[in-house]
């Protein structure tokens, strides 16, 4: 077997000798410079340096043939074939590993031309292994296609399509050199341009950059170049499936500026669905979607987090501390985490699963993330002030008023009941007398604190006014309210507050343990609860009494 058969095109006439192989060392220099490009890219994801050794493969793979025409070495495994075997292991070993994958469905019309390469290769040449064992570079080209089907889906960087189609054009000058005679041209000019799409396509992989507009004109005009050579060769040959095979050819090039096509196409899409996104989130960031329910910090952070998602997929959650901490979403110290600016003290926080994504863009929305924030805060500070009893921090009467809407409509959405308890200090005005003020607002503090410790998350704690107190119980009826209450009771009793010389007691009043249609019954709750508070000081006070009107609750309670 020779692998210098005298109709081989590397082996015409126009190409012997040193000084013929001017297009070769080209080649191998293309090659190499490719490969030393990929080498680079191997810095960030070490895979590629397979890759890298493949190229560096190919173009010694070019050398060694030359020096092996031109010494006129005859084996029947030549070290320039070993090269070309090393080359498409290296290849394959690389685009195996690489991520991520889909399986192929549109890069299956690239089927047709593979099994014709090897159809073709048996048909034609199978005897001569010299021509067959072109084939092996239609190995790497099999395993790109699960990662050229991701780049097409738009899940992987659309340079994939550009070392891609290098890939498939040195696979089909390779095919060419097995089959045709007197194709040289196009077997020069497609690995030439082969090498600089493989290097090109792994610069802008690395820099996660797009295909370019010089790229973009430069791509149509090297297919259509190959064809015209093909044809050119063909024709000289006389080649008896010439049409075939340039219709083959016609074939991959479309296919090829199809998936650019394809992938431009995506990118104007996404481009569109991305300003939506954007448009979507500046309006929740404007002044135009500020509803009430916006104002309140918790609504305001879920808007903003749902306006965000789309955006910034791994964005996980929102966070704003100032005196109080408002989160929408998760957070936690697993997760990246990107700073806004607030004023000090406050502090607000992104949450991602993982490094955001076009940070560029946060950096550049931050301010406005940063302002609304910072209006929610400020409406807080101003709502909690107006809502809050500054002495126990405790809800006010107006909080109480505004909340209980709120559970009077969860109250019903869920079927619990609700109980009202009026709690009322035993004696106060003793301490004031005794003590003076001070340690009287102590004892309010405290027994503030006992009651927030008492009450659940959808429970409220109410200073209603002096020493009286509102506790408002959900899910809880009489009987749950009163065992509550009897609690709270005990713990008051068990209170020492310096320099206070007895033990200080309250007195409670209960009603509701239903569920409120409306405001007016639980205004009707609370004079009944206040009643029965009345009757509770009468009777000895260090006491809880539910309603009068419900004699036998209170029969069946103190029994108990
Ligand atoms: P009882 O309820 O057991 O009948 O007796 P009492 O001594 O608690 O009587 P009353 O409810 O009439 O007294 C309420 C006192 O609470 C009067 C007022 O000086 C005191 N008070 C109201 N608001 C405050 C406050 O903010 N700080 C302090 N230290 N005292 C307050
Ligand atoms: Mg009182
Ligand atoms: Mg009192």
């Amino acid at each position: 077997m020779c692998i210098l058969h005298q109709d081989h095109p590397l082996a015409d006439a126009t190409f012997e000798g040193m000084a013929e192989g001017y297009p070769e060392i080209g080649l191998m220099l293309l090659a190499t410079a490719a490969g030393l490009v990929l080498w680079w890219l191997a810095r960030g994801e070490p895979v590629w340096r397979w890759a890298s050794l493949g190229m560096l493969a190919w173009g010694l793979q070019t050398g060694v043939g030359l020096l092996e025409r031109t010494q006129g070495l005859e084996a029947p495994f030549t070290p320039s074939q070993a090269l070309l075997l090393v080359a498409a292991l290296a290849w394959s070993a690389n685009l195996r590993q690489l991520q991520p994958t889909e399986p192929p469905r549109l890069t299956l019309a690239l089927m047709p031309l593979l099994l014709a390469a090897l159809a073709g290769t048996l048909y034609w040449v199978p005897s001569r292994f010299a021509e067959v064992v072109w084939l092996v570079d239609w190995l790497p080209m099999l395993f790109a296609l699960p990662l050229l089907e991701a780049a097409l889906r738009g899940r992987a960087s659309e340079a994939r399509l550009v070392w891609g189609l290098g890939l498939l054009l040195k696979a089909g000058g390779s095919l060419a050199l097995g089959w045709l005679d007197g194709a040289a041209g196009f077997v020069y000019v497609a690995w030439a341009l082969g090498y600089i799409l493989i290097g090109w396509g792994g610069y802008l992989e690395a820099k996660d950059e797009r295909i370019g507009k010089v790229l973009l004109g430069f791509i149509p005009t090297a297919l259509l170049c190959s064809l015209v050579l093909l044809g050119i060769g063909l024709g000289q040959a006389n080649h008896a499936f010439g049409p075939l095979i340039l219709a083959g050819w016609g074939y991959a090039v479309l296919l090829a500026l199809g998936g650019i096509g394809l992938v431009i196409y995506q990118r104007i899409s996404n481009a569109e669905r991305q300003l939506e996104l954007w448009i979507n989130l500046l309006e929740t960031l404007s002044s135009k979607s500020q509803s009430t329910q916006h104002l309140i910090p918790e609504g305001v952070l879920q808007s903003v987090l749902h306006g965000l998602k789309p955006l910034y997929s791994n964005l996980v959650g929102l966070e704003v501390r100032s005196d109080v901490t408002v989160r929408a979403g998760q957070s936690g110290p697993y997760v990246h985490t990107f700073e806004l600016a607030l004023e000090h003290p406050a502090e607000g926080r992104l949450y991602f699963s993982g490094p955001p994504k076009d940070e560029r863009g946060l950096e550049a929305l931050a301010p406005l993330l940063t302002e609304r924030l910072r209006l929610s805060l400020t409406l807080n500070e101003w709502r909690s002030k107006a809502y809050a009893d500054p002495l126990t921090g405790l809800l006010n009467r107006r909080g109480f008023e505004r909340q209980m809407q709120r559970l009077i409509r969860l109250a019903g959405e869920r079927g619990k009941p609700i109980t009202l308890a009026l709690l009322d200090i035993d004696r106060f005005k003793r301490v004031n007398d005794t003590y003076g003020h001070p340690v009287g607002d102590e004892v309010l503090k405290q027994l503030a604190e006992l009651l927030r410790k008492a009450s659940r998350s959808d429970d409220l704690a109410v200073r209603l006014g002096g020493e009286e107190f509102g506790l408002v119980l959900f899910g809880a009826d009489l009987e749950d309210a009163y065992h509550v209450l009897e609690r709270i009771r005990a713990e008051v009793r068990a209170l020492h507050i310096d320099p206070i010389g007895w033990n200080l007691s309250i007195s409670g009043g209960l009603a509701g343990g239903e569920i409120p249609p409306s405001m007016a019954t639980v205004q009707r709750w609370l004079e009944q609860a206040d009643q029965a508070l009345y009757k509770a000081k009468q009777a000895g006070r260090d006491r809880v009494y539910p309603t009068p009107a419900s004699t036998l609750v209170l029969q069946d309670l103190l029994e108990q």
